[in-house]
């Protein structure tokens, strides 16, 4: 049967690993609509090579861009927000939402709510929203698919039993690039280090992420909101070979884990797949030639940023809006050479401190998760240092 399929993100690491399966299965999937930020000739050639019918970027001011690069295809394109939205809400059986950070959320959001499939890259989605967005999926009927690899783990080891006989799960990181490193020469990092990350080639925001260890706590809250675990049933493990990804562990003391290579094409071939596995060119896994999977405690001191998060999603109520809000100012500031790794962690708690004493509820909708990121970003930027400050205002 073929399915059609809607990419939020095409350009980036998670859709240009999804066109890698797409293309393994041409005769599958039919491909409604492809959103980019701004890369029009990235986006154009993705819409040509994949016979899309729609084809959107968030920038709008490069139309006459993508128009020109489509231009004899007979690919109808748009530009702008409007254009985004348009292209969620087209009809297709399951929608691919991988847009990087709080950006992400309307686009996903706009597809859950005609009800569509999601296959969930973007945690900040459920991070900042998660209350309102499991409970519209719920309401309408729409089935959100763990698409990050911890999560997509979790989903197919809870198929051996029932939610109400699972005792916790565990999350596995792979520590990171500065997993053996001092404070002191984390405090010296540049962006360039946090992108040799040591299993995954990824965007530069999760790059960052995964190296603060937010990744981690980040993917925390994303598992409290899809299987509605409390933060004291959830845990993360540092595994380096990240051959495991994530264990169920169930009240008779039996463990159940999902292995796979580090390659996110097997966690979208799984969201992609119907009832029958996707055949897909991924590496056979071979303990043996591994030989060794290792694990450690998270460090918490040297990893500050994992230790917030996991307070935020205690916290609970808007505390994780807040949280995320600060990482992406935080983030970007720190990608833009304005500050010093170590300062994410400051930048993100001070945010939190000052979020603490307004104790605000979770957001009951999209506009109000919005409305409290835009809240936490203009806290975080005046936690940057005076010079960053300026530049970084429209954060
Ligand atoms: P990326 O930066 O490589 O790609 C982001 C994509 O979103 C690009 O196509 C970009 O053009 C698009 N985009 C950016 N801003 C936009 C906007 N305002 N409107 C529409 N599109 C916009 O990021 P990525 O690494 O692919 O990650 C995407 C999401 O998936 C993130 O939420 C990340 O946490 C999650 N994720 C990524 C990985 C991974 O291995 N890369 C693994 C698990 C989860
Ligand atoms: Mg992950």
């Amino acid at each position: 049967m073929q399915h059609t399929l809607t990419i939020l993100g095409a350009t980036g690491s998670i859709g240009r690993s999804t066109l890698d399966v797409v293309r393994q299965h041409r005769d599958r999937f039919r491909v409604a609509a492809v959103v980019a930020g701004s890369n029009a000739s990235a986006l154009g050639k993705i819409a040509r090579d994949m016979g899309a019918e729609f084809a959107a970027l968030a920038d709008g001011t490069k139309l006459a861009d993508l128009r020109a690069e489509l231009g004899g295809s007979g690919i109808a394109c748009g530009a702008g927000e409007s254009a985004v939205i348009e292209a969620a809400e087209r009809d297709a059986d399951i929608v691919v939402a991988a847009i990087c950070g709080v950006a992400g959320l309307g686009p996903t959001h706009a597809a859950l709510a005609s009800g569509r499939r999601i296959a969930l890259a973007n945690k900040e989605s459920l991070v900042c929203a998660g209350r309102a967005f499991m409970r519209d999926a719920a309401e309408i009927g729409a089935e959100i698919l763990p698409l990050d690899s911890e999560h997509n783990a979790l989903k197919q080891a809870l198929a051996a039993g029932v939610i109400d006989d699972v005792l916790g799960m565990t999350v596995t990181a792979s520590g990171g690039p500065f997993r053996t490193w001092t404070r002191e020469r984390m405090a010296a990092a540049t962006p360039a280090d946090t992108a040799k990350h040591p299993t995954y080639s990824m965007g530069e925001k999760i790059n960052v992420d995964s190296a603060s260890l937010m990744n981690k706590g980040l993917e925390l809250i994303e598992a409290h909101h899809l299987f509605g675990l409390r933060a004291d049933q959830l845990d993360a493990v540092v595994h380096p070979q990240q051959i495991i990804h994530g264990l169920v562990h169930w009240r008779d003391g039996s463990v159940t884990a999902g292995l796979a290579h580090p390659d996110m094409c097997v966690p979208i071939a799984d969201c992609l797949s119907g009832e029958r596995r996707l055949d897909i060119a991924a590496r056979r896994l071979d303990l043996a030639a591994i030989g060794s999977l290792t694990f450690e405690a998270p460090d918490e001191a040297r990893f500050p940023c994992l230790r917030l998060a996991r307070w935020a999603l205690e916290e609970g109520g808007a505390m994780p809006t807040f949280l995320n809000g600060a990482n992406e100012v935080a983030v970007a500031a720190f990608l833009a050479g304005r500050i010093g790794f170590l300062d994410i962690a400051r930048v993100v708690e001070e945010t939190c401190e000052a979020a603490a004493s307004r104790s605000r509820p979770a957001p009951a909708s999209v506009e109000e998760a919005l409305s409290i990121d835009a809240e936490s970003r203009r806290i975080a930027v005046s936690a940057l240092p005076r010079t960053a400050a300026p530049a970084l205002a429209g954060l």
